[in-house]
């Protein structure tokens, strides 16, 4: 698939700059990415956006409420980190407006998420909880940030770090007709050493560009039991002899996890479905 833009933030350059200039010059060469992070552009959906190249690590921003956290979010943001192994940490942001409902299923979701490797925190931009772990974790690594809009991705990096004044947009004003504060994803060093990428707020995010087969490999407790599993190109869904699905019913594996693998894995199918038969 074409890429929206063949350079992205991240990105190490060869430039070539005339004599005296000394802030313009021409790319002459993008040198070999460590890593990518790919997805279904949001305005050309046969295109694929590049969001960041060599990224050491990735924070994924949340909230349990205000916006309410979207069922299955979460698993379609690893899925764009997966393929590289980028490591990734959930960051549950708001926790000052936590009832008792919500950090129940804050509980839940730290501890289906770090089951299988992944860090998850609590944290709030308003009262600072959290936010010097958080620190931690960025520190002398380059970090991509992102999360859906009015997670408050803003304003705890600028919690984070203060001077760097991101402008923050109260939640009454995500209208969803544009004027969005971050369009493009820009780099920003930390004083205390590393780099954070920040990516424009997340609607919402798809998958034509995979196939069936790419979803089940970046599910990663899958692969603890898919070596079992009958059939060696299993999607995991009705084949008989399927070790992935007893896992789940026998409570190995999450079920919320696996029902949001079913519904990926048939919006693929139905996509693909349709790009077949048009
Ligand atoms: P972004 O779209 O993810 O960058 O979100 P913003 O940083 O612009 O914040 C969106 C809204 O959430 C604003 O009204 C913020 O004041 C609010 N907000 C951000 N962080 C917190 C927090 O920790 N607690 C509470 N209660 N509100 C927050
Ligand atoms: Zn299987």
């Amino acid at each position: 698939m074409k890429l929206t833009n063949p350079v992205a933030v991240g990105d190490e350059v060869m430039i070539m700059m005339e004599p005296g200039e000394e802030r313009n010059g021409l790319i002459k060469k993008i040198l070999p990415r460590r890593n990518s992070v790919v997805r279904q552009s949001p305005r050309q959906k046969h295109h694929l956006h590049l969001l960041a190249a060599n990224v050491d690590q990735a924070i994924l921003i949340a909230t349990i409420i205000q916006p309410d956290l979207k069922p299955g979010f979460i698993d379609r943001f690893l899925l764009m980190t997966e393929p590289h192994s980028i490591s990734t940490t959930i960051v549950f942001n708001k926790a000052d407006i936590y009832q008792k409902g919500d950090i129940e299923l804050y509980e839940a979701l730290q501890y289906i998420y770090s089951a299988i490797g992944y860090r998850v925190m609590l944290v709030s931009a308003l009262t600072g909880q959290g936010i010097e772990e958080l620190r931690s974790v960025l520190k002398d690594r380059i970090s991509l940030i992102s999360g859906q809009s009015g997670v408050g991705k803003s304003s705890l990096i600028n919690a984070v770090q203060p001077n760097l004044q991101l402008r923050t947009t109260e939640l009454s004003d995500y209208s969803g007709k544009g004027q969005h504060t971050t369009t493009f994803a820009e780099m920003l060093p930390l004083d205390f050493g590393g780099y954070i990428i920040d990516t424009p707020g997340i609607k919402t995010l798809s998958f034509n560009y995979l196939e069936p087969q790419d979803v089940a490999h970046n599910f990663r407790e899958f692969f603890r039991c898919s070596p079992r599993c009958r059939f060696h190109n299993c999607t995991h869904r009705n084949e008989p002899g399927c070790a992935v699905k007893i896992a789940v019913e026998e409570g190995e594996f999450s079920e919320l996890r696996y029902q949001n693998y079913l519904a990926i894995m048939d919006e693929i199918e139905q996509q693909n479905y349709w790009e077949r038969h048009k």
